[in-house]
């Protein structure tokens, strides 16, 4: 049933590609002023239940409310508008622009009165506003380059954050800055959801994990329930048998 006070709730989502069931029946609450994690092998579905949540796959079934709002058959860009931000797991910067230039798409895309002062927020917030916030995006490191997607969205003001395996390409040093920016933007009331494969990101990052095997969520907790509950795990990929 809607829930207004739920920043964003998934419910029984089913996706087929052709034949291929992706998403089998999902049910997800994404609350307010927590990280929200989702972990599993590849191939769980994971990236196609971010798709749907972000507007960019439409479910053959089941429903994704915002507030208490169907939003199931409304477009990407419109979700934006209404609060929902995203980053992407292949990083999608505009090359000839600078870094604040970048990150100024981000705020007027968003749901916000004044860009300039949101973009300087978002600069700082990400430790871009210094000499880095002039130059092109192109060329710069994965690293600047995720905290620049990250500036970006943030700009938009979102009440709702998704970020695509934000700690792809980064350093120990990066995630730890990441999982900082990332509290605290929970704790002042965003409701974050990261689908990601560093279990360490996770472990110290996420305040309920949900585990997901062929399309479904398996398992949902604290993560040192969930994380331990999974096991001993491959270093290189933890969560996939493959690797
Ligand atoms: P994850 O992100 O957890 O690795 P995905 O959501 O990308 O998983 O994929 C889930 C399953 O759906 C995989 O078996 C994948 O091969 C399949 N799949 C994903 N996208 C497509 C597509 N566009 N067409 C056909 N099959 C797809
Ligand atoms: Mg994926």
């Amino acid at each position: 049933r809607p829930e207004p006070s739920l920043p964003l709730q998934a419910r029984a989502l089913r996706v087929s590609y052709g034949g291929f069931i992706a998403l089998d029946g999902v049910d997800l609450d994404v609350p307010a002023g927590r990280v929200s994690a989702v972990v599993g092998p590849n191939g769980a579905g994971k990236s196609t239940l971010f798709h749907c949540l972000a507007g960019t796959l439409r479910p053959s079934r089941g429903a994704v409310r915002l507030y208490g709002r169907d939003v199931t058959r409304v477009p990407a860009h419109a979700r934006t508008r209404l609060g929902v931000a995203r980053t992407f797991q292949q990083l999608a910067v505009f090359p000839s622009l600078t870094v604040a230039e970048n990150v100024r798409v981000g705020a007027e895309q968003g749901r916000i009165a004044d860009p300039g002062a949101a973009v300087e927020r978002a600069l700082r917030l990400l430790g871009l506003d210094g000499p880095a916030r002039s130059l092109p995006a192109a060329g710069l490191p994965t690293g600047t380059l995720r905290r620049v997607e990250l500036a970006r969205a943030l700009a938009g003001s979102p009440r709702v954050l998704l970020l695509d395996e934000p700690a792809a390409g980064l350093d120990t040093y990066e995630v730890a800055a990441l999982t900082r920016v990332l509290r605290a933007l929970a704790d002042d009331g965003t409701a974050l959801l990261v689908v990601e494969h560093d279990l360490d990101l996770v472990a110290g990052l996420a305040d309920v994990v949900h585990v997901m095997a062929a399309g479904r969520i398996v398992t949902s907790g604290p993560p040192a329930e969930v994380l331990r509950a999974l096991g001993p795990t491959d270093p290189r990929d933890p969560l996939d048998p493959a690797a």
